[in-house]
C-alpha cells in the first residue's frame, strides 16, 4: 500500500533547526525521506547540524539567515529556490522565550519576542508562499504553543506572539488554500528542551505540571514528530487552518 505519510523527494525548510525541537523534527522528517534545509541565525551551528544529519545518511543543506530581517529572508529564500530547489514544506519553528513580570517587562525584550516568534513567521511564510502559489502546491506548518490559547505568569509577550501565530495560521489558510497550499499549526504542550530546562529542574513546577496534565508527565520532544510528518505529508491534504495540540491532554482539562 502506498505510504501516504511519505516525504520522499520533498524539500523541507525548518527555521531555527540547528538544535532543540527544530533539529529533532529535521531528523524525524528526514527519516521519512525528506531533504532538510537547516536554517539558523548562526552559520556555524547550521552547518554543524547539517554535518550531523548527513553523517546519519540523510540529505541536508545549511541556509543560515536571520528570520527577523525581511530583506535578508527574501534574499535567502530566492537563493534556496535557485541553488537547492523548490521548497515543498516550510516549518516555522524558530522561537525565543523571555520571562519577567508584566509591569517590569523591558521594551527591548518585548520587541525581540515579537520579532522572532511573530514577525518572522509572516516574513518567511510570505517569501516562501509566493513561490508555492506559482507552483499551486505547498505546506506551511507553524510551531505554536499552549500559549496560543492560555496565558501564563511572566510570559505575556510570548503568549501574545503565539496567539498571533495561531491567527497567522488561520489567515494564511484563508488566503492560500485556493492555491493548494495547506497551512496548519502544531501546538506543543510542555516538552523537556533547552527552552524549558529551568522549569524541568524546578521541582515545584514539575509537580504542578504532572498534576495539571492528564497524561501526568512532561512530553518528550520525539513525540512531536508524528504531528509534523502528518502535516508535512499528503496524509493532510484537506486539513487546513488547524492547530494540532500535542499536549498530553492539557488544553482540555480544568
Ligand atoms: P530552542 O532550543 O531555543 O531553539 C530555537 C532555535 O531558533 C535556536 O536554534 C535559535 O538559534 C533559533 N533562532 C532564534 N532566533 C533566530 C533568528 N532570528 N533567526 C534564525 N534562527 C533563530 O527552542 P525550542 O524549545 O526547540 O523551541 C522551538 C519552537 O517550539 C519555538 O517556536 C518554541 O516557542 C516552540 N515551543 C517549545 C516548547 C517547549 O516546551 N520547548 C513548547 C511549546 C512551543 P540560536 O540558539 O543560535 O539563537
Amino acid at each position: 500500500m502506498k505510504n501516504i505519510f511519505s516525504l520522499e523527494n520533498k524539500k523541507v525548510l525548518i527555521t531555527g533547526s540547528a538544535q532543540g525541537i527544530g533539529f529533532l523534527l529535521a531528523k524525524g522528517l528526514a527519516e521519512q525521506g525528506a531533504e532538510i534545509i537547516v536554517n539558523d541565525i548562526t552559520a556555524e551551528r547550521a552547518e554543524h547540524a547539517v554535518a550531523q544529519l548527513t553523517a546519519q545518511g540523510y540529505r541536508a543543506y545549511a541556509a543560515p539567515f536571520d528570520v527577523t530581517r525581511c530583506q535578508e529572508v527574501n534574499e535567502a529564500i530566492d537563493g534556496i529556490e535557485k541553488n537547492i530547489g523548490a521548497i515543498d514544506v516550510l516549518i516555522n519553528n524558530a522561537g525565543i522565550q523571555r520571562r519577567h513580570p508584566f509591569t517590569e517587562f523591558p521594551e527591548n525584550e518585548w520587541n525581540d519576542v515579537i520579532a522572532v516568534n511573530q514577525s518572522a513567521v509572516f516574513f518567511v511564510s510570505q517569501a516562501v508562499a509566493r513561490n508555492m502559489v506559482e507552483r499551486r502546491a505547498g505546506k506551511i506548518v507553524n510551531i505554536c504553543s499552549m500559549q496560543s490559547e492560555l496565558g501564563r505568569d511572566t510570559i505575556t509577550p510570548y503568549a501574545a506572539s503565539k496567539g498571533a501565530v495561531k491567527m497567522l495560521t488561520r489567515g494564511m489558510c484563508v488566503e492560500l488554500a485556493r492555491y493548494n497550499i495547506q497551512v496548519n499549526g502544531i501546538a506543543p504542550g510542555y516538552f523537556k528542551t533547552e527552552m524549558t530546562k529551568a522549569l524541568v529542574e524546578n521541582q515545584e513546577f514539575t509537580a504542578w505540571l504532572t498534576k495539571r496534565t492528564p497524561a501526568a508527565r512532561w512530553g518528550n520532544p520525539e513525540e512531536l514528530i508524528g504531528a509534523a510528518v502528518f502535516l508535512s505529508s499528503g496524509a493532510s491534504n484537506f486539513v487546513n487552518g488547524h492547530l494540532l495540540f500535542v499536549d498530553g491532554g492539557m488544553l482540555v482539562a480544568v
